[in-house]
């Protein structure tokens, strides 16, 4: 098995550094400890007796790819009720799952998540410890839900869902708000989430509707923004919500899959960053909840809203939205929005973890972006929506050495990135983490 030193040298490499570029010929990078220190084209190297030197002839290094919206739920669940499952299971076999989970997408290349979890929150500290090999976890913890909102089961007691959800807490009225941020906050969370919209799991949870007053998300944002660094990334799958979330402070939209002209520009004026989770949403009406008679059974049972139970889906409506997801997405791009890498893996088998990552930056590219830009999402602005630009994303002096080192150009199509035996070596924090395939500790 390969062994990197403490202070090593890569040399001729081809370098794609985060920026969206195309590789830069015959570089040397150096590293030391967990850091970048030096790099630039091999006519500049000068040898240092300390460093090992390796040669890379061929190759490619770029930055590790980033998901900045995954969940580490550590569940088993599928079809109609997959988090009800979920919730069955005692917390800690979920904790011990999302161990699995967490390295699975470390061998597809996913050197940082961004989780909105109990489980993140955790698995942070475990990883960052150096013992288990896994990713850099930027933890949300628990995003913040209203009551009936997304995470609501209402199969369970509100006791029940209040003890065992994974993905969110039950949060109403403003001093709940600013006691849930605090709470989380004080488990060692890097950001906040919270639910502007549904989410369309439940009855009470359609995705059209607004579920926080506009003084709810003021407090939740300024409450996060307190804690200096700490961003706020809101679901929102409105226009409205879109608008309430951008204008009480949030720094991330998650879906936004309803822009329009106005709200992208003042995105892209302020930096706010669009987390699209494509692939999710554009086979939403096709994989997800298809529509139809089943569609209306699994989410809208007898015992709920019959002002809306005749409702049905139809195979337009659900084409209109498939649509829509890509306007807004073409229009986000057009504006010059900001545009992160999120895949929204949630449970397997409905998800898996790692290829649904792989699959979004597909997705991103066969909804118009150019693997290069699509790159980008996948590191530099992803890196950006996890507020760590300052240690990953780019291939620079000074940045954690957080690498892939790939046996063919990324930039020529998406298969290459797709394809995991494309990538020879792992490094994380300066350290060989995946040797082509296998954990090197
Ligand atoms: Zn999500």
């Amino acid at each position: 098995m390969m062994e990197l030193k403490e202070y090593y040298a890569l040399l001729n490499v081809n370098v794609v550094d985060g920026y969206g570029g195309y590789p830069d010929a015959n570089q040397y990078v150096k590293i030391r400890g967990n850091n970048i220190v030096e790099k630039g084209p091999m006519a500049e190297y000068h040898r240092d007796l300390e460093a090992q030197e390796l040669d890379l002839k061929g190759l490619f290094l770029m930055p590790g790819l980033i998901d900045a919206h995954v969940h580490l739920a550590g569940g088993r669940g599928s079809g109609d009720y997959g988090d009800t499952e979920i919730m069955m299971e005692p917390k800690m076999v979920r904790a011990m799952r999302s161990v699995y989970e967490s390295q699975k997408m470390l061998k597809r290349g996913i050197t940082s998540a961004r989780d909105i979890s109990w489980n993140g929150l955790y698995l942070k500290r475990i990883f960052g410890e150096g013992i288990l090999p896994g990713p850099r976890i930027v933890a949300c913890g628990p995003g913040l839900a209203r009551t009936g909102g997304h995470c609501d089961s209402y199969q369970l007691t509100e006791e029940y869902v209040k003890e065992q959800h994974f993905w969110a807490v039950l949060s109403d009225g403003n001093d709940e708000c600013r006691k849930w941020v605090r709470r989380i906050l004080r488990e060692g969370a890097d950001q906040i989430k919270f639910w502007a919209s549904g989410g369309g799991n439940w009855p009470t949870d359609r995705i059209t509707d607004t579920h926080y007053t506009p003084d709810e998300m003021k407090t939740i944002c300024n409450e996060a923004h307190m804690i200096k660094g700490t961003m706020v990334c809101s679901h929102a799958e409105t226009r409205e919500t879109i608008r309430m979330s951008v204008e009480a402070g949030a720094d991330t939209i998650e879906h936004g899959e309803e822009l329009d002209e106005e709200l992208a520009e003042k995105m892209a004026e302020r930096g706010i960053i669009l987390v699209p989770t494509l692939a999710l949403l554009v086979n939403w009406y096709t994989a997800v909840a298809p529509i139809g008679e089943d569609a209306v059974k699994l989410i809208r049972p007898d015992a709920f809203l019959y002002r809306t139970i005749d409702d049905k889906t139809t195979a337009e409506e659900g084409k209109a939205y498939t649509q829509q997801v890509k306007d807004s997405f073409r229009l986000a791009r057009e504006k010059g929005v900001k545009i992160a890498l999120g895949s929204d893996t949630v449970y397997e088998p409905a998800t898996e973890y790692g290829e649904s990552s792989l699959l979004e930056f597909k997705e991103l590219i066969r909804c118009g972006m150019s693997v290069r830009e699509a790159i980008k999402a996948a590191t530099l602005t992803a890196a950006e929506a996890l507020g760590m630009s300052h240690r990953i994303g780019t291939v620079e002096a000074g940045k954690a050495a957080d690498l892939l080192i790939m046996k063919k150009d990324p930039t020529t199509d998406a298969d290459v990135l797709y394809r995991h035996e494309n990538i020879l070596w792992t490094i994380m924090n300066g350290r060989l983490t995946v040797d082509e395939g296998r954990f090197a500790f």
